[in-house]
């Protein structure tokens, strides 16, 4: 019997995204095949626009439990009435539920699939703990310069974990498109990418997708991309690529609030502060030599009214932002002496509902998710990518994939409210896709 690897064509893989999830596929897929062709699709003007483009920067191992976990049901904090605190209190609670949420299809497909999830850290841990080894000790990797280690641990409750460290994620992106560009794109290489690419419709033949409908956004043309395997790695907008063609993806875009701000108190390692906020260390000022941090936290749950990711120009929308925003500079001031707010934004966690990425195979044989990353997406982000190469290349595995494996929420599909729209804010879906 020949094997399967010495009967291997070329094969097509389009990814979907242009974040750390897609970045990481592609990389993969290109560095395991001598011969595929990858075409990343991403319907920004560059890559890292999304939740990849500025996060909380923390490379944070320890913080391996999902957010279904009784431990940190601490995020909801039932023991300390947090829960109640987000209908009671919504100004002063870590998570927030603005009004739309009740009415929000996503977000109740969301809560119907998150109800009886498993609560164990296993699957996170082990993808983190994979993923650093690779941010460490690959040598592509090795080669990036995106801060690494600022951090030295994250100092949680008085304890210092040392498995911790930090790392600026768009760097990391920006740095790893560049390499791919550099060592297998231009005329007759293997890589390819297509940007103002928006991906609307998926079009299927029996258990297969043939072609993904895209637009170009700058001149509202529309054509198809055709591969051999899809991945889906568009962060918020995943769900709204596949649930069309009945595929489960039931994540919700949660939002997060980042303050970029200088200080003259000095901190080397990552911080948990108050209200389940972390800073991380950014670097230092070289006009006037001040410390930059970066604090992020709170979870927004919501619809359209939160704002958009990279095409928001004006991006802190009205009171509910602004005071968000407010509150965490004023837990900042406690612990940092002189602080000087250089940057506000915000950006959307995609978010599973038992907070284990959705990564493999879907009901459709040639279609892979590589989606509902949380919170923690920059930790899990180069793992993610080899795990989700492996899969798609029919090679052994790193890590048991059955823990991420999509198709767990397939069963519970039919709440009927899958469909797309999952990315929200803007031009949801194609006309005429
Ligand atoms: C406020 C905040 C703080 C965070 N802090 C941390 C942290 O400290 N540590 C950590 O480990 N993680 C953190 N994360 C999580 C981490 O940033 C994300 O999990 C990770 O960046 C997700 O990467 P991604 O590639 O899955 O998605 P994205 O980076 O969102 O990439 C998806 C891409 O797909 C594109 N796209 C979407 N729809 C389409 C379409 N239809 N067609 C074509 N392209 C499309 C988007 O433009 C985007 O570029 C944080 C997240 C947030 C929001």
């Amino acid at each position: 019997m020949i094997s399967r690897s010495l009967v291997r064509l070329q094969q097509k893989h389009v990814v979907v995204g242009g974040g750390i999830a897609g970045l990481t596929t592609a990389f993969n897929l290109l560095a395991q095949s001598c011969e595929d062709l990858v075409t990343l699709v991403e319907k920004a003007p560059d890559v890292a626009q999304g939740a990849s483009s500025k996060n909380g920067g923390l490379l944070c191992p320890s913080l391996d439990y999902p957010w279904t976990n009784n431990s940190v049901v601490d995020i909801y904090d039932l023991n300390n009435g947090i829960l109640p605190r987000a209908i009671t209190s919504p100004k002063t609670s870590p998570v927030r539920f603005r009004p739309s949420s009740l009415t929000n299809t996503s977000v109740l497909d969301f809560g119907m699939n998150w109800v009886g999830r498993a609560q164990n850290s296993e699957p996170i841990g082990a993808l983190m703990q994979y993923s650093m080894g690779l941010y460490k000790n690959e040598p592509q990797f090795a080669g990036l310069d995106f801060d690494q280690g600022l951090a030295k641990g994250t100092l949680i409750d008085g304890n210092l974990d040392e498995r911790d460290s930090s790392g600026d994620i768009k760097k990391f992106c920006i740095g790893l498109k560049d390499i791919l560009l550099k060592e297998h794109g231009g005329v007759g290489g293997r890589f390819r990418i297509l940007t103002n690419k928006r991906i609307g419709k998926a079009v299927t033949e029996g258990d297969e997708v043939v072609e993904l409908r895209v637009r170009d956004e700058n001149l509202g043309t529309m054509s198809s991309v055709v591969g051999d395997s899809f991945v889906v790695a568009a962060g918020t907008g995943s769900k709204g690529i596949v649930g069309d063609i009945g595929v489960a993806c039931p994540t919700v875009p949660v939002k997060g609030y980042l303050l970029t701000f200088s200080s003259t108190t000095e901190v080397t390692c990552n911080m948990k502060l108050p209200n389940k906020m972390f800073v991380a260390p950014m670097g230092v000022d070289e006009e006037d030599g001040k410390f930059i941090y970066r604090c992020s936290g709170l979870a927004e749950f919501g619809g359209a009214e939160m704002g958009v990711d990279w095409e928001g120009k004006e991006r802190i929308v009205g009171d509910t932002d602004r005071a968000a925003l407010d509150q965490m500079r004023g837990v900042v001031c406690e612990d940092f002496a002189d602080v000087q707010v250089i940057d506000e934004d915000y950006g959307f966690r995609c978010l599973a509902p038992d907070d284990v990425p959705l990564i493999g195979r879907t009901k459709y044989q040639n279609l892979y998710l590589n989606t509902g990353h949380g919170s923690k997406g920059w930790t899990m982000g180069a793992g993610s990518g080899k795990l989700c190469a492996q899969l798609i290349l029919g090679m052994q595995t790193d890590l048991d994939p059955s823990w991420y494996d999509p198709l767990r929420f397939q069963a519970r599909k039919d709440f009927g409210l899958l469909g797309g729209g999952a990315e929200f804010g803007q031009k949801a879906k194609l006309q005429n896709a």
